[in-house]
């Protein structure tokens, strides 16, 4: 009889076989691969990175939080509050964050605390960043939801708060709870609208101001290809209290990318 653990790692030699390349690189677990695994209902190829699970949105938000934010290399404990954990970011999310981590959800067992994000019960500007991703899709008030997020953040900080933009133009029906019209209307069977792009101008009626990064603000074209930052990866909705840090966070980058230059040359 074959030890589990040979097993194991009979598995792990077969999969490095089966995957041996460099055509694709995940920057969330900084691991090559020859390609990102198909994935999805609708199955959509270049998706998964077969080492950590990561889908084409995480490698997106990874490379915002690396590019664009500081979130990666500051050594300062932050609050942090982290909605529906995806396993590839927790851990690296709670390192990076200090013990000002909390990961929450409605239902999921394994998280910090069990939360209503429409009634968060934290008192006003207890987070320095927020991180929601493919959830409010999912609750009838998210505009309730979008206000409570904005209520808990700190004056200085910033929230990422992603969903599926499917529409032309935001569709909702809160009539509709059948499963099978939800998934007909709303692409799944739990979802209770589509989005549109005018999703920005919701979390603006939350009282956030927005600032939206396609993949190409801060990607080059190969770098798009080679970490499979497809379609499916969607846009990064970065919210902030108000217009004055968003333009302060602008001249940083600003002068991030001037300094970056004149050590190239
Ligand atoms: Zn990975």
């Amino acid at each position: 009889m074959i030890p589990q653990r040979v097993k194991s790692s009979l598995r792990h030699i077969k999969k490095t076989a089966k995957y041996y390349g460099r055509e694709r690189f995940c920057p969330v677990c900084s691991q090559y691969s020859s390609k990102f695994e198909t994935f999805g209902n609708v199955t959509r190829s270049d998706a998964l990175c077969i080492w950590c699970g990561a889908l084409e949105r995480h490698r997106l938000v990874w490379l915002f939080l690396q590019r664009k934010t500081d979130f990666l290399t500051s050594k300062q404990d932050l609050k942090m509050l982290h909605i529906a954990p995806e396993a590839c970011f927790e851990t690296r999310f709670r390192l990076l964050a200090g013990p000002g981590y909390l990961t929450a959800d409605l239902f999921a067992e394994k998280v910090d605390v069990k939360m209503d994000i429409t009634d968060i019960g934290y008192a006003d500007e207890t987070f320095d960043a927020i991180y929601c991703s493919h959830v409010l899709e999912h609750v009838s008030d998210d505009i309730k939801a979008m206000t409570e997020f904005r209520r808990v953040l700190n004056k200085g900080g910033w929230a990422i708060l992603l969903v599926p933009i499917s529409a032309a133009q935001t569709i909702e029906d809160p009539t509709i709870t059948d499963p099978k019209e939800r998934l007909k209307l709303f692409g799944q069977e739990d979802h209770v609208r589509s989005y549109g792009p005018d999703y920005a101008d919701r979390l603006r009626t939350a009282g956030f101001e927005v600032n939206c990064f396609s993949p190409g603000d801060f990607l080059s074209e190969s770098e798009i290809v080679q970490m499979g930052i497809t379609k499916a990866a969607g846009e990064i909705y970065f919210c902030q209290h108000s217009v004055d840090q968003i333009c302060q966070f602008k001249q940083q980058q600003e002068e991030n990318t001037r300094l970056q230059r004149l050590v190239a040359d």
